[in-house]
């Protein structure tokens, strides 16, 4: 799949003459293929040098961080067989009873074993996985601050900002656009809380993945010819107890996660 939400996005970049240049009978069927990623948009001769560099930069950006993720995944398992999970579960607030150190995500359980044996009613894919296992491997255990900063404000939050935006605050803020229940159902199925107003936002709500990484969610309605805007929080201790790989693809997989569960909710 291409760094596209989806093939209308891609179809704004064409110029929409369907000329068949790039062998396909329609701008739209070029849009399909560029968005599935079985055609590149370099590959439609008249889009711009600079605008088919960036989106193919991106892309190899992309790929290597998915590389990189499973990489770092296979030394999390192995550092996990090593670990006193007794000890552990002290020190990054979680549980520990039969042999299985347990966390509450998001206001559901999740326990694992040295084996890497899961148990959750949570849906247990990689992303799961991945960054469960960062937490609990690297999470240095340092209380939570209270002073929320965005991500391109944490210590090595430069580097991962801009791409951040687009596959995580950019899918968040459609997301809340278009299903106007999201707010209300990460309350109630993912135990979100509401809080005062915070940096004026007209919606503001914490959730918690993991207990000593809280994210905040800021949303601001459209009003008067200006777009909505929403934009995302980590308190800024989130990198000493997670890392920042891993806080970039547990924004991305909870803004795709949720896109999803809109997405069935409203039947499309
Ligand atoms: S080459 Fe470009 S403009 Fe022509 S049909 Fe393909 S996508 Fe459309």
């Amino acid at each position: 799949m291409s760094t596209f939400s989806n093939a209308m996005e891609v179809f704004r970049l064409l110029p929409k003459t369907n000329c068949r240049d790039c062998g396909d009978k329609t701008c739209l069927a070029f849009a399909g293929n560029v968005f599935l990623g079985q055609k590149q948009l370099g590959q439609c001769p008249h889009v711009p040098a600079d605008i088919a560099q960036k989106y193919s930069s991106q892309e190899k950006i992309r790929s290597i961080q998915e590389e990189d993720f499973m990489r770092n995944m296979e030394k999390m398992k192995s550092m996990l067989r090593e670990l006193d999970l007794e000890e552990r579960a002290k020190k990054i607030g979680a549980t520990y009873a039969d042999n299985k150190l347990s966390l509450n995500i998001m206001g559901k359980k999740f326990s694992i074993n040295n084996q890497e044996d899961v148990f959750t009613d949570l849906h247990a894919n990689h992303w799961l996985l991945g960054t469960s296992l960062s937490y609990i491997n690297l999470c240095q255990g340092v209380p939570l601050s209270g002073n929320w900063v965005p991500l391109r404000e944490l210590p090595s939050g430069k580097d991962w900002y801009r791409l951040f935006g687009q596959q995580c605050e950019l899918i968040l803020k459609k997301t809340a656009d278009n299903y106007s229940d999201l707010f209300e159902d990460l309350v109630h199925i993912f135990s979100g809380r509401q809080i005062a107003k915070q940096f004026d936002a007209d919606i503001a709500l914490i959730l918690s993945p993991f207990p000593l990484v809280p994210m905040l969610i800021c949303y601001w309605k459209p009003e008067e010819g200006m777009e909505s805007s929403l934009n995302l929080f980590f308190d800024d201790t989130a990198e000493r107890n997670m890392g920042i790989d891993a806080l970039y693809s547990l924004g991305v997989g909870i803004a795709k996660m949720l896109e999803v569960l809109a997405r069935q909710h409203s039947g499309r």
